[in-house]
């Protein structure tokens, strides 16, 4: 449809246009809503600006080209031109996000309003030591819930993401490597059921990746895993649950082989939330691991916030841990800023501590629960996952024999000769009103849908869930294939060309001479 800079119509689509076009673009209440640039009216502003002071441009031979073209638009347009943007964003909050391995639950509002207490939210980073003491002995509580679930002797909170985590716990490797000069081990073995964070840290940091291939059950092979093992292995990271939603069962002997090959064991901990206040991570034998406090610890994610990935770290790394960390000496809190005071830590992640907002939202979450909690809390999620698995086995069909940990999986084999395809159930599923799950993820299974319900689905949300995912199985054995390669037809935008949006993705608005140029 054609519009004017104002995000009109100019012209009244042709009555032949797609089924179910308004004359506006919107549909119902849900507004069609333009860039902020095309709603541009020159001179138009929301605000009485002071005239500027008679000043001579400061740039020496530098001379502006022309305006830096910011749009002109009155406060209510703004208001409600990101009102709108809001609206268009899925989240947690508007209904069941089953997004597999990403952990998308509740965000407790009780940890809001922790983390909005002014002495946390308006901490900054540049404070003296003295003045944030409150803010040191937070990260030092959260520091030994973290090491007490875990039963892991040292923690660093700076990671901001469970992929930044990974790096941590890897350098951490390397570094002891190196300190006991056997920097020349250069392998990383990777379960091929691995998370893409997995492989590319280790090759980010300059290791090969090695895959071990998975057992028909879904499970490392522990027989192709020894014989991949050698003199030049320098970690394995493997995620327990695997990303197939299973415990790996052999995981002990795991940790055996590998540290008697000289290697170190380096567990992608994002899928804690099945196991959390069940399983100390330290008894499998795990010498580094990741906490997505973003998953298990119900802090905001995926637009929502920024992802914080502590990683817990055995006795044997624990003096590579990087700076800085909080110390307690006496009654007062430290801050241990430099290499070399406390071990031989390798360096730091980022320029600050970590983040502050999220630390307190998961210390919140950890004593609003209590170790009861945290253990009702995995066994709900397992419980849900579990749930789903039993009521939808009958009409979708589940590569590995359950039960499951926190999320279950299903392939494409009940989609076999209908030509639907997982692609297809996704966006039939977005028109009824949910979030897809994760698809074709692991790579190890054809077609993948791995649903992860988390533990704050009520059984009512789920059955709902099920209620429209069985009902889409059961007409895409119809044979109705055109009926789903048509979906989605109630969201603002239809089948989108997903290749041409990743491979080129137009990222900056250009004016209309511009892109007419660009296109020539
Ligand atoms: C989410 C996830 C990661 C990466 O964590 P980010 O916080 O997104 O960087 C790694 N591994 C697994 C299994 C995950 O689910």
């Amino acid at each position: 449809m054609t519009m004017n800079n104002q995000g009109r119509p100019t012209a009244i689509p042709a009555p032949t246009s797609a089924a179910g076009d308004t004359v506006t673009g919107n549909r119902g209440l849900r507004i069609e809503e333009p860039l902020i640039f095309e709603q541009d009216s020159p001179g138009r502003c929301g605000v009485d600006l002071p005239a500027l002071p008679d000043v001579g441009l400061r740039l020496g031979p530098v001379k502006p080209r022309g305006s830096i073209g910011l749009p002109g638009l009155s406060e209510p347009q703004v208001v409600r031109h990101y009102t709108r943007l809001s609206q268009k964003n899925y989240a947690i909050d508007a209904g069941l996000y089953p997004l597999g391995s990403c952990t998308m639950k509740h965000n407790p509002r009780l940890n809001e309003k922790m983390a909005r207490l002014p002495g946390f939210a308006d901490v900054h980073p540049l404070q003296p030591e003295s003045t944030v003491q409150g803010a040191l002995a937070l990260m030092d509580e959260l520091a030994h819930w973290l090491k007490a679930l875990t039963g892991m002797p040292a923690v660093t909170l700076a990671p901001a993401a469970g992929a930044h985590g990974e790096m941590a716990g890897m350098m951490a490797i390397r570094a002891a490597l190196e300190h006991r000069g056997e920097g020349a081990r250069k392998r990383v073995l990777v379960p091929e059921s691995a998370h893409g964070t997995n492989p590319a840290t280790a090759a980010a940091i300059g290791y090969s990746v090695d895959p071990i291939p998975a057992t028909a059950e879904g499970r490392v092979d522990l027989e192709a895993l020894k014989a991949k093992l050698g003199p030049d292995v320098a970690a394995i990271m493997l995620t327990n649950p695997n990303t197939c939603g299973l415990f790996e069962r052999d995981i002990i002997a795991i940790a055996e082989v590998v540290h008697a090959a000289g290697a170190f064991f380096y567990c992608d901990g994002a899928n804690f939330n099945a196991i959390v206040g069940r399983v100390m991570p330290a008894e499998l034998g795990i010498d580094a691991m990741h906490i997505n406090l973003h998953k298990t610890f119900s802090t905001p994610h995926g637009g929502g916030g920024p992802g914080s990935g502590p990683v817990v770290f055995s006795a044997a790394l624990a003096p590579f841990v990087p700076v800085p960390y909080v110390r307690k000496d006496g009654d007062r809190f430290v801050l241990v800023e430099r290499e070399g005071e406390g071990g031989t830590a390798y360096g730091r992640m980022k320029a600050f501590h970590g983040q502050m907002g999220m630390f307190v939202r998961a210390l919140s979450y950890m004593l609003s629960h209590g170790a009861d909690g945290l253990w009702q809390a995995s066994g709900d999620a397992v419980l849900n996952a579990n749930y789903l698995m039993a009521r939808l086995n009958d009409v979708m069909t589940a590569p590995f024999e359950g039960p499951c940990m926190h999320e279950c999986l299903f392939d494409d084999r009940f989609l076999k000769g209908t030509g639907v395809s997982t692609l297809d159930i996704a966006k039939a599923l977005i028109d009824e009103g949910f979030h897809p799950m994760t698809m074709y993820f692991p790579l190890v299974v054809h077609g993948a849908l791995l649903i992860e319900p988390t533990e704050t689905e009520s059984k009512d949300a789920l059955d709902q869930f099920v209620t429209a995912l069985r009902a889409l199985a059961e007409r895409a054995k119809t044979g109705d294939a055109a009926w789903f390669q048509a979906a989605p037809r109630f969201t603002p935008r239809r089948r989108l060309d997903e290749t041409a949006a990743a491979r080129k993705p137009v990222l900056r608005w250009a004016p209309e001479p511009e892109r007419l140029e660009a296109a020539e």
